[in-house]
């Protein structure tokens, strides 16, 4: 159950509510976000409780993530970045190479993104390798390179943060931050995110369940911030043949269970460039928001994860045909809406 409260509601008012819960047994969690969560309450208590200063009311949702259930939220979350709508019917496009290598290449890179209508430049500073030998990022020179690319393109730019020490610092240069799928569980980073209040990118950790990763969402959205939207990114799955199994049916069901903007990533989700623009397109077609792809001037060249990332002509074509895909589906919708006869 969630207790909403009035904004700005004092000290002295949500005292009084969680004393009230209290002397019937009940602990409550006051958020950021302008609410206690209860567990579960009797309807009496309920009364009560709605009657309280400071109460705007009492919603009864039987989710262990009451903050990022549909049930809580019914209107789909829209994500501002920039002036760019995270969210809507077009999908957005983030894309990028999976590390900031050099200032030239990042410019370069950021101008063909913006060329081929994408949205968000991204680009690793701080990388999470599997292996302790491999480049591990250029750090703050990584985001000095990423702060310089969106002065030069005007594109807002996304990065991940690997620490809760580090989000103050890396949140000063980014527009979005992504936390990892390694980080997913990364409980003390979950909550510097949400306290930061930027826009938080939180990719699906590749062994969590869709409850899991909607934990990890409550997380950040009981210290008050909103923003958040999700990534599938691939999970670990008996598979070989490719790097990860992109799990498509994620995308309908977090549709259904939340309304948080849902981000595909095939890069990762499928680990070939061959194979991407294909995933990126079915990500699309089962309700995406948008993309998140790795690209770079010559993949081949790429410091890290060069077999997924893909060249300036394949990420033209991706980007041409999920705008295809979803102009389709736009203008189905559009024709159906008008044959509905009006009650
Ligand atoms: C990345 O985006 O380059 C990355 C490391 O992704 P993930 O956390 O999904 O592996
Ligand atoms: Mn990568």
């Amino acid at each position: 159950m969630v207790i909403e409260l009035v904004p700005l509601t004092g000290e002295v008012e949500t005292t009084r509510i969680l004393e009230a819960l209290k002397e019937n047994g009940i602990t409550g969690y006051l958020t950021g976000a302008d609410a206690i969560v209860v567990p579960e309450m009797p309807a009496p208590l309920a009364h009560k409780i709605q009657a309280l200063p400071g109460v705007k009311g009492v919603i009864e949702i039987d989710s262990p993530f009451p903050l990022a259930s549909r049930a809580y939220h019914p209107e789909d979350t829209l994500v501002n970045v920039m002036g760019h709508l995270i969210g809507t019917a077009k999908p957005t496009i983030m894309a990028g190479p999976c590390s900031v290598e050099t200032y030239d290449n990042i410019v370069e890179i950021a101008r063909e993104v913006r060329r081929a209508g994408g949205h968000v430049l991204r680009g690793g500073a701080y990388k999470p390798r599997t292996s302790p030998y491999s480049f591990q990022g250029h750090g703050v020179d990584g985001l000095k390179m990423l702060a310089a690319a969106r002065e030069d393109t005007g594109l807002p730019v996304i990065s991940e943060v690997t620490s809760s020490d580090a989000v103050p610092l890396v949140a000063e240069y980014v527009d979005i931050l992504q936390v990892g799928s390694r980080s997913m569980q990364n409980y003390p980073l979950l909550q510097a995110v949400g306290q930061s209040g930027k826009p938080v990118l939180l990719k699906r950790g590749f062994s969590a369940t869709i409850q899991e990763w909607l934990l990890a969402a409550e997380y950040i959205l009981a210290q008050g911030n909103p923003n958040v939207i999700l990534c599938e990114r691939g999970i670990r799955t008996f598979e070989t043949a490719t790097r990860n199994t992109m799990d498509i049916n994620a995308i309908p069901v977090l549709q259904h269970l939340t309304h948080l903007p849902v981000l595909v990533d095939p890069s990762h989700g499928v680990g070939y460039s061959a194979y991407v623009p294909a995933l990126a397109r079915a990500g699309i077609a089962a309700g995406a928001a948008g993309v998140i792809v790795e690209i770079h001037s010559n993949p081949a060249d790429a410091w890290s994860d060069s077999a997924q990332t893909l060249n300036f002509q394949e990420f033209e074509d991706m980007v041409a045909d999920v705008d295809a895909i979803s102009d389709a589906l736009a203008k189905r919708r559009l024709s159906t809406q008008a044959k509905t006869p009006v009650a």
